[in-house]
């Protein structure tokens, strides 16, 4: 048997962490809860975690300072930190201070977003070693069903015959939904380094993924723009 995925949870409102706790065994992971940040860290310095979901308003240590220490500190900078944030404008903090954070959340969330977040993360992270063996995954959003094992997308049950490309962008856009992307970081994380193409084949790309999963390819619901700034996959109008 594969060693369970181990994940600290570091909250300190009771229902919450449990609430995680409870939706991470559920997974099959292994999951431990912290109410404080500075026996956080010392937990973390005496036990090794896979991944940290990390809240940021803690007593004693708060996030944002347990996110620098570990991230400066090349024994545990590997470990993936998903912040966890009770406001929107905290968010534009965690960002800001380019903490190295991996994801965040912004209460409330769901579990099966929360859950969809791990998996990303740990995917960058361990690539698919340490990933559960979980036949059949598939990520819901909206009236899109994205199945993971079969490489294939469908809406309303119809299969849209993504290219191999469109797939890994509308996979990646939604796996990190809601974060902007610019058009260089999308060819980075989707096309990968050792490609040269030019940023506007993002917005080929785009436009193409737009005419088979939108209802309306011109007034798109999914995939949207954010003027100056890049694309997004779209929470609000696809739930
Ligand atoms: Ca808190």
């Amino acid at each position: 048997m594969e060693k369970k995925i181990s994940v600290l949870v570091v909250e300190d409102e009771p229902d919450i962490n449990e609430l995680i706790r409870y939706n991470l065994e559920q997974e099959g992971y292994n999951a431990h809860g912290e109410f404080n940040g500075t026996d956080a860290v010392e937990l973390i310095k005496k036990e090794a975690f896979d991944l940290i979901i990390l809240d940021l308003m803690l007593p004693g240590m708060n996030g944002l300072d347990i996110c620098k220490y570990l991230k400066g500190n090349s024994t545990f900078s590997d470990i993936p930190v998903i912040m966890v944030t009770a406001k929107e404008e905290e968010i534009d903090r965690v960002l800001g201070l380019e903490l190295g954070a991996d994801d965040y959340l912004t209460k409330p969330f769901s579990p099966r977003e929360l859950l969809a977040r791990i998996k990303a993360v740990l995917r960058r992270t361990y690539g698919n070693k340490k990933e559960e063996k979980n036949d059949g995954e598939v990520l819901v959003a909206g009236k899109l069903e994205i199945d993971i094992d079969r490489v294939m997308v469908k809406k309303e049950g119809v299969d849209l015959n993504l290219s191999s490309r469109e797939y890994n962008l509308l996979l990646y856009l939604v796996q990190n939904k809601g974060k902007v992307y610019k058009r260089d970081l999308l060819l980075d994380r989707v096309w990968g380094d050792t490609v040269f193409v030019e940023p506007r084949t993002v917005d080929v790309h785009i436009r193409r993924l737009r005419e088979k999963v939108e209802d309306t390819p011109a007034n798109p619901q999914y995939i949207l723009t954010k003027r100056g700034a890049g694309y997004y996959f779209s929470e609000e109008n696809s739930e």
